[in-house]
């Protein structure tokens, strides 16, 4: 039995040449079919792009991080014009979404225009027909779904999700997948959320190279850490590992597509 996993969620480009090298190199060894490598912005998506041609396992997205300041005309009208040139090759828009923790350290930050700006996000992948890839957690997840409705666009995908109870319904109804980190094998949120959401709206992500705690810490995030998400996974659900693989590779490749 090979338990064939997806990383739906790693930033390739932002590893060093090396550790590049060694995860592409080790994607046989550890069962990991594709990377889905999501963009920061427009040099990151260049880099994603290359990484892609050179690896038809790395599925390129491009986006803007919201987690940053936001990018000044040229360079906007460069990743809009990056992406309509790379339409075909792209797998998804992403990374996009709202700035919880930027908000956090700077409350006098502007939310609007990021609002904006992720709404222009949402028309690029209504009118490419491209899945969405939302960094959008507690309330700014309601303020997501909300352009999502106002668009009835149902390719999202809410990476590394947390919210709360309604939230969590709310995204369920819309059948919004979210994906889990290596975190759920020690963050009790993590843990109640796999319990409420089903198996059928789950994919799996390293979100690399971000570090994880526990017995990852120190290590190197590596997508081969999503083996043990699905342990935690499967004992959470109380569903047989060989079901939680095959239903999270089948989940990512219906929602990405091969
Ligand atoms: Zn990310």
């Amino acid at each position: 039995m090979t338990q064939r996993i997806i990383d739906a969620h790693v930033h390739l480009d932002m590893y060093s040449d090396k550790a590049q090298e060694q995860i592409l190199k080790e994607l046989n060894t550890f069962h990991i079919d594709h990377l889905i490598s999501v963009s920061n912005h427009v040099s990151s998506a260049r880099t994603n792009l290359q990484l892609a041609h050179q690896n038809q396992r790395v599925k390129p997205a491009i986006g803007f991080h919201p987690e940053q300041k936001l990018p000044d005309e040229e360079e906007l009208q460069q990743l809009f014009s990056l992406i309509d040139r790379n339409k075909e090759d792209i797998t998804a828009i992403g990374e996009v979404g709202l700035p919880y923790y930027l908000r956090k350290d700077a409350p006098s930050l502007k939310l609007q225009p990021y609002v904006d700006l992720l709404e222009h996000f949402i028309q690029i992948a209504v009118k490419l027909n491209k899945p969405i890839i939302l960094h959008a957690i507690y309330e700014d997840a309601d303020l997501a779904c909300d352009l999502l409705e106002k668009y009835d666009f149902h390719k999202a995908h809410f990476h590394w999700f947390k919210g709360s109870p309604a939230t969590i319904q709310r995204m369920m109804n819309n059948q919004y997948f979210i994906s889990v980190t290596p975190d759920c094998l020690y963050e009790s949120e993590i843990q109640q959320l796999i319990e409420q959401y089903p198996l059928r709206l789950m994919m799996v992500e390293t979100d690399g190279p971000w570090p994880f705690e526990g017995i990852f810490k120190d290590k190197l995030t590596h997508p081969k850490m999503i083996h043990q998400s699905m342990m935690t996974i499967s004992k959470l659900k109380g569903v047989a590992l060989d079901e939680v693989y095959q239903q999270l590779y089948q989940n990512t490749i219906r929602f990405y597509g091969d």
